[in-house]
């Protein structure tokens, strides 16, 4: 008898342990705008602009923020905080494409 692997195209909701942030997601709280609400923890902000990823203690969840887009429009920030990092990132993404 070969056991049937379990099918796991159905998880339920917030069970996603990874997830990739953009800058115009920013600020981030978890859980996020696109998550289910009826089995979520209390929103929490997570300073994801300083440190380019945060674990959610309530959930686990891992948020990876990514890399700008050199090409890319440059998002309204709500926060001068948060574009001054933006910058400080487009600006070390330009110099690893030139190196
Ligand atoms: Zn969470």
């Amino acid at each position: 008898m070969v056991a049937k692997h379990i099918d796991d195209a159905h998880e339920p909701a917030c069970t996603q342990k990874i997830s990739k942030v953009e800058w115009k997601d920013l600020p981030l709280s978890c859980p996020t705008a696109s998550m289910e609400i009826w089995n979520a923890h209390p929103q929490v902000y997570l300073p994801i602009h300083r440190t380019g990823r945060e674990t959610c203690e309530w959930c686990g969840t891992l948020y990876v923020l990514e890399p700008p887009d050199p090409g890319a429009e440059v998002p309204q920030f709500c926060n001068s905080e948060i574009e001054g990092l933006y910058r400080e990132a487009l600006a070390r993404v330009k110099k690893e494409q030139t190196s």
